[in-house]
């Protein structure tokens, strides 16, 4: 079979020759029980680079002795991409959310033996999954390989928004020393209400996190938490987003992208939040209207926004989120840190694994499967595409 695998660039100056950590501290299992990826073998040291086109998510030596063969790319934008050449006689293809390959209607199309797509990560968006369901293409994704990592980021930022970290940052590497200057917006997160749209495997471990800091804890989800949960975390549930928006100065988004939450965050929603509020959107870059937060960053009506998610990835240089003012952006990293490379390389080993033997891929990690929506997908997700307007991706220059 081909596999065709779409991974980040290397790092600028080559591959590492060494890492800060030797080793990776060992996580026995995720919090719900549920297990890690489990392959029978793996052919890469965890800890080391893998998610770019050097690192090959460790599957080359796999799939080769195994008589496959795999072709790994990171041009996947614009016309004649060496990705859309290489798709028309793939069996498989693997991409990762960080830098997805939008599998669009026209490219599942000109694809008559793609079989099974699977993300390297979590979140399948970048798939039209009505295309796929269509056209009997399994989709799966690799659920819990970093829904923790992502929560420590979520962390992170709402710290750094709040306490204004960036650009205390700033004023040091510029040389400069005016306290005043890197207080005027800096404040204390203790108290403040805070609240998650989505407690799935992220919005639920954020809270978990955010427990310490002597916070007040919301939430919105389509299902609700168990007593004991809430009980645990002192949660207050809203059964409208809406109506958590109202009392908190902090929200954090966490449900997939899907036609019910594409644009959910748009001027009418942002308009119902209190003055000064926070987000942090580590979910997906289209549940955001771009220009809707740039416009309220500018006015004030927020105070700050952070994330690592965009539309479409990479993000045009003039994409307005690289210049807005108060934003505390990254790249789309907060998933594939070396820790979660490991898991999510394992994942799609396992997954390979299971496909090849005939062997029933867990459940968990099912959104499609023989033409409907399966296992995780038919819980989280909603029938439709979320990719039109990828093709703007082709836009980023490096
Ligand atoms: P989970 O499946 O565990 O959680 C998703 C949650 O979203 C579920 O509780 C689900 O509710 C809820 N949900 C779905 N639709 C809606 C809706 N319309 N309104 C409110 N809640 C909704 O996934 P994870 O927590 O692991 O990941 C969530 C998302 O985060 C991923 O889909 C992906 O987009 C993003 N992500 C980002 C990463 C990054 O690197 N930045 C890495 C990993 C994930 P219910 O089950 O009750 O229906």
């Amino acid at each position: 079979m081909k596999i065709l695998c779409i991974l980040y660039d290397d790092p600028t100056n080559g591959m590492p020759k060494n890492y800060p950590l030797s080793e990776l501290p060992k996580i026995e299992k995720y919090p719900d029980g549920m297990t890690l990826p489990s392959p029978k073998n793996k052919d890469f040291k965890p800890g080391e680079l893998l998610g770019c086109v050097s690192g090959e998510l460790g599957l080359r030596r796999f799939l080769e002795d195994a008589g496959h063969s795999l072709v790994v790319t990171s041009d996947k934008d614009g016309a004649d991409c060496e990705a859309d050449r290489e798709l028309v006689d793939a069996d498989i293809v693997i991409s990762q959310p960080f830098f997805p390959y939008y599998l669009t209607r026209e490219r599942i199309k000109s694809a008559p033996r793609l079989k099974m797509a699977i993300t390297a990560g979590i979140g399948s968006d970048h798939v039209d999954l009505d295309a796929a369901i269509e056209h009997k293409i399994d989709v799966v994704e690799v659920t819990y390989c970093n829904s923790r990592s992502v929560a420590e980021h979520i962390v992170m930022m709402i710290l750094s928004l709040v306490r204004d970290y960036h650009h205390q940052h700033y004023i040091v590497n510029s040389g400069g020393w005016n306290i005043a200057d890197a207080v005027s917006r800096s404040y204390d997160v203790e108290g403040m209400h805070i609240g998650t749209v989505a407690a799935g495997r992220i919005g639920l471990d954020t809270l978990r996190k955010l427990k310490p800091f002597d916070v007040h804890l919301h939430y919105f989800d389509r299902h609700r938490l168990s007593p004991d949960i809430e009980k645990e975390l002192n949660l207050t549930f809203h059964n409208t987003v809406e109506s958590m928006l109202k009392v908190c100065d902090v929200i954090t988004i966490n449900c997939p992208l899907h036609p019910e939450t594409e644009n959910l965050f748009d001027d009418k929603m942002i308009a119902k939040m209190k003055n000064g509020a926070y987000i942090v959107n580590t979910a997906r870059g289209k549940i955001c209207n771009k220009d809707a937060i740039a416009n309220a960053l500018e006015s004030g009506k927020l105070a700050g926004y952070a994330g690592d998610v965009w539309f479409p990835q990479p993000a045009p240089n003039d994409h307005i989120w690289r210049h807005m003012p108060n934003h505390g952006m990254t790249p789309h990293t907060s998933g594939t840190s070396l820790s979660a490379q490991a898991r999510y390389a394992a994942g799609v080993r396992e997954i390979l694994e299971c496909f090849f033997e005939g062997q029933p891929i867990r459940d968990e990690y099912l959104i499609v499967q023989d033409g409907a929506l399966a296992g995780m997908g038919a819980h989280s997700y909603s029938k439709g595409s979320t990719t039109s307007g990828s093709e703007e991706a082709a836009r980023f220059q490096k």
